[in-house]
């Protein structure tokens, strides 16, 4: 198979490239701030790209936030935002059920207060969130004893800081029926901190213990699953060919962004590295092979001088 080239995106085949597109997605954590704030130039450049007038989207793996609260953060990092604009996975999920599937049960979530949110607003009732009402200790009576509540019809599955035993056996539990729909927000399997040694694990890991308690595969709705996209064009009015997908992983926001026919650009403000991009290159792994982007830039600053050009 030929090697799909991933070449440095600058000068002036970037502006013509930036002049070619409408629309551009942006990944939020790596490309637009990471744990210590905005990266330099996320501001300047979303703020040029409006004044170019291009559309822009945002597009988040992470479920802990529902849109309201997502704009409160750009908010704070002085980045012009919209709820329409916003997509996370916890929103996205919620608008599936409702939009997609038509569910008309109750959701048993295993997420937090801001994934709950979204359930909320677009009127899905729920249960679950929160820490668990188990006394805590080793009680097998009690686990076996536990009540599930009949009206529940999904198990949803996002990141949630009070992930536990109790939950693990409830999650499980609705899942033993084959009816009961399994969802999860995402995979990515650690937090992307470089600041510390510590390692701070990621949605994956719940959503690979459900599965393996469940003994049941979850449907994905985040990246690099394309139904974010779909989402996203049932709302808005947008031309694949004229998009670009901007991210900083390769087997999330690159594959995405390569899933849904865009045109994609790494940057290499965040996880993925060229080495990265080189061991995809040589992989035998389909998967990998369509994690391959079309350009890498070194960050989102480098975008500043294309777009004024
Ligand atoms: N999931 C969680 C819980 C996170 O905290 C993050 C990033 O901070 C992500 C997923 C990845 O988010 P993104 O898709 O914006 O890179
Ligand atoms: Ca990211």
């Amino acid at each position: 198979m030929a090697e799909k080239s991933c070449r440095l995106l600058g000068g002036k085949e970037a502006s013509d490239f930036v002049a070619s597109m409408d629309a551009f997605i942006f990944d939020c954590d790596g490309v637009l701030w990471n744990e210590a704030g905005p990266l330099d130039g996320a501001v300047e450049v979303l703020q040029e790209l409006r004044k170019l007038g291009k559309q822009v989207f945002f597009v988040t793996n992470n479920s802990s936030k529902s849109r309201a609260e997502y704009v409160k953060k750009f908010e704070k990092f002085g980045i012009q935002a919209s709820m329409e604009e916003i997509y996370g996975t916890a929103f996205a999920v919620a608008f599936y059920l409702k939009e997609i599937l038509k569910f008309d049960k109750k959701v048993y979530t295993v997420g937090t207060t801001g994934m709950v949110e979204e359930f909320d607003a677009l009127k899905i009732p729920h249960t679950g969130s929160g820490p668990d009402q188990s006394s805590g200790g080793y009680n097998v009576k009690e686990w076996s004893t536990l009540t599930l509540d009949p009206e529940v019809g999904a198990v949803v599955c996002g990141f949630d800081e009070h992930f536990s035993y109790h939950k693990l056996i409830k999650a499980a539990s609705y899942l033993a029926k084959d009816s009961c729909l399994f969802i999860a927000t995402n995979r990515d399997d650690r937090f992307p901190f470089k600041s510390s040694d510590v390692v701070i694990p990621g949605t994956g890991c719940f959503v690979i213990s459900v599965e393996a308690a469940a003994r049941r595969k979850a449907k994905v709705i985040g990246k690099p699953e394309r139904y974010m996209f779909d989402c996203m064009k049932l709302c808005h009015d947008i031309n694949p060919s004229r998009t670009c997908m901007i991210g900083d992983r390769l087997g999330t926001d690159i594959l995405f962004g390569n899933n849904c026919g865009l045109t994609t650009i790494l940057m290499l403000s965040g996880i993925s590295s060229l080495a990265d991009v080189k061991d995809c290159q040589t992989s035998s792994d389909l998967d990998d092979r369509k994690s391959i982007p079309d350009f890498y830039m070194p960050s989102i600053e480098a975008l500043k001088a294309p777009i004024k050009h």
